[in-house]
């Protein structure tokens, strides 16, 4: 059978835009994809019909048939996208959505929820979408996960929940993600100020999910994914949550770090805003450590604080010529890009080097942002220069592939030594070395080794540093009683209670950078024990 003619009849058939429960956004993004040149093997597509297989089910004994079509979700051609930032995937349409749901096996002993660090009842909400019951599905997600649009767009589904999915054996784990960003669409696309009565007669959805006022108060810092997480669960414990942010804006890295082409601001926001109607309240441009300390918040009426600063200060290679111009911590340039917009310079008066020949230093989810960031700013060639080889690269595998094929250049077993300026102080050459994989390193991996003698030099105009950041020693500095590590990061038990009384930290400040899913996990076990001590007033050392 020709594959491309029966995808094509698939994209036909499931994405027509006069299928209900699509957007005009989405409408637009996936005709986009429809009209550019989608071909099979280049972006992984399963086709409808194609595969199946039957097993025996050890606890009933019967047959059972399983259905390996993964339904795959459109994206936006390389060539397009190249040129743009709107989002990459389109997402699923209510039927893609449907026919995934299909396919699980509702499990008994659904292992997919061992590998769910907020414990999200997966078979439940994927029933819920199978028989069309999109509000239950929207209540079952939210009951664990107040963020579950940015979830099902940025965490490592295929090291988690789908890892541990019964299909995963046979190649085609149910798509627990894009299911999850589905729901979280759909529910963004109603209208719930219309149905509140309904809302709250049947106990479902926001105005009934908050408990009545216990006339605590909590102080969290930091509005990124685990100070957001840890702020509504506790306003929906009936706490009083004030969140004191840095920035001008709430989110955290997925508002100044992740690229608008893999999560969309508008998405961070409506989630932002959910919490807001829980009860929230958000003091932006407050830096605690500078404007208010921690022993002040405790001091003028917050009974408990939890600091989810995340690790955000940038770490350098520490080689000459770093400080030349055109040389950023990916930190800065991400935070150009994204927060103030310079990818719409001038129409926001944000400059930054759109470099013709660029190099990002790295191989984590930040270097493929920043690589794919340079690529849309109009880079002619863009180059990740990375110390291990392939297999060590640390980024999700959807992002490599995505870099591929936008254009981005992997130079593997390659590291930088030095910058070199042109006369006007700005770096113009990057001199490397060839690297060697030697035995494991205490992280498992095995460790780069540079080759002697094969220093050689490159032509570049800017550089992004990506290489991993370290927590910001502000708060810890000016909080007396606050442990830390050698790393920097924040001592905390496994309820995430620092060493000082009546103050609790998760997320990237206690592990140094991580995912948005583990600081989502610490912000919700804290706030389970802050509930716990607020309502017992219990001793703070067990
Ligand atoms: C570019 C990039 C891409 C990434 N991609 C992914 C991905 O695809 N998938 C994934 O799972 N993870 C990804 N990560 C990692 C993930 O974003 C982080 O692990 C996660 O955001 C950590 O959450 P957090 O709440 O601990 O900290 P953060 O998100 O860093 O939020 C901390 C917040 O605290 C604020 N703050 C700091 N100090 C103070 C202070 N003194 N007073 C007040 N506020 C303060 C900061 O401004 C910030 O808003 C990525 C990270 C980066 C940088
Ligand atoms: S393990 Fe896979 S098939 Fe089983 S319930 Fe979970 S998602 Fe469905």
């Amino acid at each position: 059978m020709n594959a491309t003619v029966h995808y094509r009849k698939n994209i036909d058939d499931e994405q027509s835009p006069s299928k209900k429960g699509m957007d005009a956004t989405v409408m637009a993004t996936q005709l986009r994809a429809i009209a550019s040149n989608f071909d099979d093997k280049q972006h992984g597509i399963i086709r409808k019909g194609s595969k199946t297989t039957v097993e025996r089910d050890t606890m009933s004994g019967k047959n059972k048939k399983l259905n390996l079509n993964r339904v795959s979700m459109p994206k936006q051609s390389p060539e397009e996208r190249r040129h743009n930032f709107l989002e990459v995937a389109c997402g699923y349409s209510e039927e893609q959505a449907i026919e995934e749901a299909k396919r699980c096996l509702q499990c008994k002993k659904p292992r997919c929820m061992e590998g769910c660090p907020v414990g999200i009842d997966i078979p439940n909400f994927i029933r819920a979408i199978r028989d069309g019951e999109m509000e239950d599905a929207v209540r079952i997600i939210k009951a664990k996960n107040s963020l579950p649009g940015i979830c099902g767009r940025v965490c490592p589904q295929e090291v988690q929940c789908e890892s541990r999915c019964v299909l995963e054996k046979k190649g085609a784990p149910i798509a627990i993600g894009r299911l999850e960003r589905f729901v979280a669409d759909w529910e963004s696309r109603q209208d719930l100020s219309e149905k509140p009565t309904h809302l709250e007669e049947e106990g479902k959805g926001r105005p009934s999910a908050v408990q009545p006022p216990t006339g605590k108060k909590v102080a969290v810092v930091g509005a990124g994914p685990a100070g957001l997480t840890c702020a509504a669960d506790l306003a929906k414990r009936g706490h009083k949550v004030t969140v004191f942010e840095a920035l001008h804006d709430a989110g955290g890295v997925l508002i100044y770090g992740i690229p608008e082409f893999r999560l969309p601001k508008d998405i961070v926001r409506s989630e932002v805003d959910y919490v807001k109607t829980l009860g929230v309240e958000f003091e932006l441009d407050s830096v605690v450590g500078r404007l208010v300390q921690v022993d002040e918040l405790l001091n003028n009426g917050f009974d408990a604080v939890f600091l989810g600063i995340g690790a955000g200060a940038p770490r350098f290679l520490n080689i000459p010529g770093e400080n030349l111009n055109g040389v950023y911590s990916a930190n800065e340039y991400l935070t150009r890009v994204n927060l103030m917009k310079a990818y719409q310079f001038p129409k926001y008066d944000t400059p930054i080097r759109q470099g013709k020949r660029v190099a990002v230093v790295g191989g984590g989810n930040v270097a493929m942002d920043a690589a794919r960031c340079a690529v849309r700013l109009g880079a002619e060639e863009v180059h990740v220069v990375y110390r291990r080889s392939e297999a060590e690269m640390p980024a999700r595998l959807e992002e490599i592939e995505n870099a591929k094929e936008e254009g981005v250049i992997f130079d593997f077993l390659t590291n930088p030594t030095r910058f070199v300026a042109d006369d006007r102080g700005r770096v113009e050459r990057m001199e490397v070395v060839n690297m060697v994989l030697g035995e494991p390193d205490a992280s498992g991996r095995r460790r780069p080794v540079a080759e002697k003698g094969s220093e050689h030099m490159v032509d570049v105009d800017t550089v992004i540093i990506a290489v991993g950041t370290i927590p910001n020693p502000l708060v810890p500095g000016n909080t007396p009683g606050l442990e830390t590590t050698k790393w920097g990061t924040l001592v905390v038990d496994d309820d995430g209670r620092t060493t000082r009384d009546g103050v609790w930290a998760g997320g990237d400040i206690t592990t140094g950078g991580a995912t948005v899913i583990s600081a989502m996990g610490a912000g919700k076990k804290a706030a389970e024990d802050i509930d716990h001590w607020l309502r017992e007033d219990g001793p703070w050392n067990r």
